[in-house]
């Protein structure tokens, strides 16, 4: 047999949020290798064991190759027609019966910019709903929100490049040397290099190891965590006060609200040692360059958005934000695309780039190009939509690369509002728990197979380009999203992904600049990027915040207690997270070398609890909440504090997600995943 020569093909990975560049190699229209871009912008030469080696799934005898149709109770393979005429019938009835809004859809950062692009548009112009939303609804709607309100843009304020200069590191709520590791690497050589170190997580997470001083808060107790040191920065004198005179707003009220937060009080509400806080605050507030590098464990919270506040508001006090006195506030994105998915309208308040709905100047700009009107009203959240399904009032749900019955809080509700849904279209790579639940299941690309861009965690466009194509019938979302539309009659334009990014920066002046033969050119781009002849914004607000008026607004919001407290039936608090070799659900990365790496989800618990409730190591064990019940394999370890447990969501299997409450962010419905009451018992 003859055999093709090797062929390399440049793209960005498909799993975390970092946006490492990989070379991916092929041979005969196979995937071989998969090796770190040397001149990557953000991996510089590394990769992680995610981006290497989980590649398997590729050539899975389990990935979807055509369309499947419920009939009779069962999904049965049809031909694509078929399969998209249904949909088509689907939708046109469920707007018959219940207007527009009766119809949603849910992407994902699974999904290229262009197709989350064209997946709002499918939506605003085909049918006229703003019932469009992604997972970051699930991991960062808080950083949005919160980032928005205190400095006007919803990004990270400084890039990697920034952060890795600074001299003290308060990393928060995060697990990067497991979640993101190659931002470990880079954060923990810039700590060998000398910066100091401030973990804060109630888990002896990797870095942990290496910190100055480590501060594990109670699960829920962030926000008065944040004042406590907001508190020391103000009563030591070690806040920028002309920066705060010239660019900061709220000083008055923040000073008013921390007098309630000295530190003894805010060791008895979060568990820290006052030393600790007062040792925290203090490499924080005289280093000359600190940056705040921070995760889900700020955001999955009942109040996460006031803990994204209060988290910048320590930057503001310091003057580390917009200046050179610091590299600002920075959130590690856990999905690889879940910054684009939102910067390009996929919310069902905001337009591409941020726009709002409700604001005719940004709703006119939408209309001048797309030719219709586009609806004022804000749509359904994710958790409205699988609400207004169980009362009967959404009668079609679209779900694009997200399998939300096994990485949605409270799942067996979800399970019950998809069942609830006249209409459920599920495009997927395997038949995951979603799809088992779906009426019409169309098979897609992987992000090895498609053509398009992501953003990554510090805002930067990269290119993502197909190695391999994808098998059999499978489609990408993007042809998939422009099908559904001409069997509905609608031809949506922009027929290719540039074409896609280049009307997307006709509707979004912020993306202006941005083209893919630009970034064929020059790699890597952060937006804003409003100009094709200048280079995109690595570091935000240097002149002016983009707030109103061009300042930082501090916030005070007081502490409020979790969702859910211990308690003598539910005595533990389980917090759920990511481990180094999977990826979210495990769709992809349990297919493969890498669930040999991490062959089984673990339910982590200290030794002192495993005595108290006379559990072993390795020991199969039931975990029941108020929500529901999982079984989990035991792990005794000292990474787990005292009345806390973890485990991952990797393994759907396991029902960890039946265990989450329905507790979310007041303010964007962000669950509160790290933070549920729960017992465990023998099996
Ligand atoms: Fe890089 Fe994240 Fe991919 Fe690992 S999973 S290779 S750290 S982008």
């Amino acid at each position: 047999a003859s055999h093709q020569a090797a062929s390399l093909t440049r793209t960005t990975c498909g799993y975390c949020g970092v946006g490492c560049s990989l070379e991916v190699v092929t041979r005969d229209g196979e995937v071989t290798a998969v090796l770190p871009a040397r001149d990557g912008p953000v991996n510089q030469g590394h990769a992680c064991v995610k981006g290497r080696f989980a590649h398997g799934y590729l050539t899975s005898p389990e990935r979807l190759t055509r369309p499947l149709l419920r009939r009779d109770g069962h999904l049965e393979p049809v031909g694509w027609d078929e399969a998209l005429g249904h949909v088509a019938r689907g939708l046109r009835a469920a707007v018959d019966a219940g207007g527009p809004d009766a119809v949603a859809a849910i992407s994902s950062a699974r999904a290229t910019n262009e197709e989350n692009y064209l997946v709002q548009k499918f939506m605003r112009v085909v049918i006229g709903t703003n019932n469009v939303d992604n997972c970051s609804r699930l991991c960062h709607s808080p950083s949005a929100a919160g980032l928005t309100a205190s400095f006007g843009l919803s990004g990270g304020t400084d890039s990697l490049d920034d952060v890795e200069r600074a001299d003290c590191l308060l990393v928060v709520g995060a697990n990067p040397v497991e979640a993101h590791p190659v931002v470990g690497a880079r954060l923990l050589r810039r700590v060998l290099h000398g910066a100091k170190l401030v973990v804060a997580d109630p888990r002896a997470v990797g870095l942990a190891l290496h910190a100055d001083v480590h501060l594990r808060p109670r699960p829920g107790t962030n926000v008065a965590l944040f004042h406590g040191l907001a508190h020391i920065l103000l009563t030591e004198g070690l806040t920028d006060e002309e920066f705060l005179r010239d660019r900061a707003t709220g000083l008055p009220e923040l000073t008013e609200l921390l007098d309630d937060y000295p530190p003894h009080r805010v060791a008895d509400i979060t568990g820290v040692p006052a030393s600790d806080l007062i040792a925290a605050a203090r490499l924080y507030g005289r280093a000359r360059r600190p940056a705040i590098v921070y995760g889900l464990g700020v955001t999955e919270h009942l109040h996460g958005t006031d803990g994204v506040r209060s988290l910048a508001n320590l930057a503001i006090l310091r003057g580390a934000v917009g200046t050179d006195r610091g590299h600002g506030v920075n959130p590690l994105r856990g999905q690889n695309n879940v910054q684009g998915a939102s910067d390009m309208g996929a919310l069902p308040d905001l337009l591409p780039g941020y726009g709002k709905v409700t604001d005719p100047a940004a709703r006119s700009r939408a209309e001048a190009v797309w030719g219709v009107p586009v609806p004022e009203h804000p749509g359904l959240r994710i958790p409205d939509m699988f609400a207004a399904a169980r009362a009967g009032d959404l009668r079609a749900l679209w779900v694009i690369g997200e399998d939300v019955c096994a990485t949605d809080p409270d799942a067996n509700r979800v399970a019950q509002a998809l069942d609830a849904c006249p209409l459920v279209v599920c495009n997927e790579l395997f038949l995951s728990e979603t799809a088992r639940h779906a009426d019409v299941v169309l098979p897609v690309a992987s992000w090895l197979e498609k053509d398009g861009t992501f953003v990554n965690f510090d805002r930067r466009f990269q290119r993502v380009r197909p190695a391999v194509p994808p098998p059999a019938e499978a489609r990408t979302d993007f042809d998939v999203i422009h099908a559904a539309a001409s069997a509905m009659g609608v031809d949506l334009g922009c027929p290719t992904p540039a074409d896609a990014l280049a009307e997307c920066g006709r509707v979004a002046p912020v993306f202006a600049g941005l083209s893919h033969h630009r970034l064929d050119r020059e790699g890597a781009i952060p937006w804003p990027c409003p100009n094709p002849d200048r280079p995109g914004e690595a570091k935000l607000y240097t002149e002016r915040f983009a707030t109103p008026d061009g300042r930082a607004r501090l916030a005070a919001a007081p502490y409020l207690p979790p969702g859910e407290q211990p308690d003598d039936d539910y005595p533990l608090i389980l917090v759920t997270g990511r481990r180094w070799a999977h990826y979210n659900s495990g769709s992809m990365t349990r297919r493969g070398g890498n669930l040999a790496l991490d062959p089984v989800d673990f339910l982590d618990l200290h030794p002192d609890d495993a005595v108290r409730y006379d559990v072993q190591d390795g020991a199969q064990v039931t975990v029941e909440s108020r929500h529901g019940r999982a079984r989990l394999i035991t792990r005794v370890s000292e990474q787990t504090a005292p009345g806390q447990v973890f485990c991952s969501f990797h393994f759907p299997a396991s029902g960890v997600n039946r265990l989450t409450s329905d507790h979310a962010d007041t303010v964007t419905s962000c669950p509160e995943y790290k933070v549920t009451a729960v017992r465990v018992a023998a099996p």
